[in-house]
C-alpha cells in the first residue's frame, strides 16, 4: 500500500512523473500550490486582478475556478451556449450547478440570441466547425471581460492540449504559432490578457481534482472535438509518457525555457486596428467575427 508522503496516511493518487503519493487532502493542496506556483512563475496576475475563468462545464475549466477561488482569486465564470444539442444543454446545467454551489457569478452569452448555434454555422461558413466556433468564442470573451471589468481572461488548457499543439507545431515547423505559444498573451492593441494556468498539469490531475473536490462536471467531449487530428497526437505523447514518466511536462517545460526565448526575439507582432463595425482588434478592416456575422445575415436575407 503506498502512503501519502506528507502524512502517512493511505494514498490516493499517485504522480508518477513527480514520484508523489498523496492521500486526498495532501493532493487537492498539491494541485492549488501547482496552480498557485504557475500563476506567479509567468507573472498571470495578482489578487487584485478581476480573473474571468472561460468555462465549458468540462473538468479543466472547473478544476480551474475551483482552485482559484480555494486560493484566494476573485475569479467568475464565463459559459457560452454554443448551441451543440444535447452536448451544450448538459454542460451548461453542470457549471450553473457548480457556480451556485460555490456561490461565485456564471456570465452566460447564447448564441441562440446572439446569432446562430454553432451546427447551423456551418450553413453560412465553409471552415471547420473548431475554428467557427474558435472565432467567435474568442469575440465574445474579450468583448465581454472589457466590457465588464475584468483584466484577464483564464482558460483551461492543460499540460497535454499544450504538449499537443507544441508536438504539432514542431511536425509541421510552424515557426509563426511556436513564437506565440507561451502561456500568457499579453494584453495589448484592446486584447484582454489572457493566460493558462493549467499549463503544466495534466488531464489526468485535473481529472482527480475534479473528482476529489466533488466537481460534477460533463465526461463527453464535444461532438465536433471527434478526428481531430491533436487527439492523435495526445495518444502518441500518452503513449510515450507511459513508457517514461515526466516526457510531456519536460517537452513542453523545456521549450518554454529553452527554445520560447529564441524564438520571441525575432516575432513580428502583427499589426491591429479596431474593426470597422465592432471596434474590436483585427489584422483586418473588419474582424473575422463580423465577416461570419455578414455572411449569416446574407444568407438569411437571400432565403
Ligand atoms: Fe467548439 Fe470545436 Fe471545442 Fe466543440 S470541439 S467546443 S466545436 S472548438
Ligand atoms: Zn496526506
Ligand atoms: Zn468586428
Amino acid at each position: 500500500m503506498r502512503k501519502c508522503i506528507k502524512c502517512g496516511e493511505k494514498a490516493q493518487v499517485y504522480l508518477p512523473q513527480h514520484r508523489l503519493s498523496l492521500c486526498k487532502q495532501h493532493y487537492l493542496e498539491w494541485f492549488d500550490n501547482r496552480v498557485e506556483k504557475t500563476i506567479k512563475e509567468f507573472k498571470m496576475f495578482n489578487r487584485k486582478d478581476k480573473v474571468l475563468v472561460a468555462v465549458s462545464g468540462g473538468k479543466d475549466s472547473l478544476s480551474l475556478w475551483k482552485s482559484l477561488i480555494n486560493l484566494g482569486y476573485d475569479a467568475d465564470g464565463f459559459y457560452i451556449n454554443l448551441g451543440i444539442g444535447e452536448y451544450s444543454q448538459k454542460s451548461y446545467e453542470l457549471a450553473k450547478s457548480f457556480s451556485e454551489k460555490v456561490g461565485k457569478t456564471l456570465h452566460v452569452v447564447s448564441l441562440y440570441k446572439e446569432m446562430v448555434p454553432i451546427p447551423e454555422m456551418r450553413k453560412y461558413d465553409s471552415r471547420p466547425a473548431c475554428s467557427v466556433c474558435g472565432t467567435v468564442k474568442r469575440y465574445y470573451m474579450n468583448k465581454f471581460a472589457k466590457e465588464n471589468g475584468y483584466k484577464i481572461i483564464a482558460t483551461g488548457h492543460n499540460l497535454d492540449d499544450e504538449a499537443a499543439v507544441l508536438f504539432s507545431n514542431t511536425l509541421n515547423w510552424s515557426v509563426e504559432y511556436l513564437k506565440r505559444q507561451y502561456p500568457v498573451l499579453p494584453e495589448e492593441d484592446g486584447f484582454i490578457r489572457k493566460v493558462k494556468p493549467l499549463c503544466k498539469i495534466s488531464e489526468k490531475e485535473s481529472a482527480m481534482y475534479a473528482v476529489l473536490s466533488g466537481i460534477d462536471y460533463i465526461e463527453e467531449e464535444c461532438p465536433f472535438s471527434e478526428g481531430a487530428t491533436s487527439i492523435d497526437y495526445k495518444m502518441f505523447l500518452a503513449q510515450l509518457e507511459e513508457k517514461s514518466p515526466g516526457t510531456k511536462l519536460r517537452f513542453y517545460s523545456e521549450f518554454l525555457r529553452k527554445m520560447y526565448p529564441i524564438l520571441k526575439q525575432s516575432e513580428e507582432k502583427p499589426k491591429l486596428q479596431p474593426c470597422k463595425i465592432c471596434g474590436e482588434p483585427s489584422t483586418n478592416e473588419i474582424c473575422a467575427f463580423c465577416n461570419l456575422k455578414m455572411k449569416i445575415s446574407q444568407k438569411e436575407a437571400k432565403a
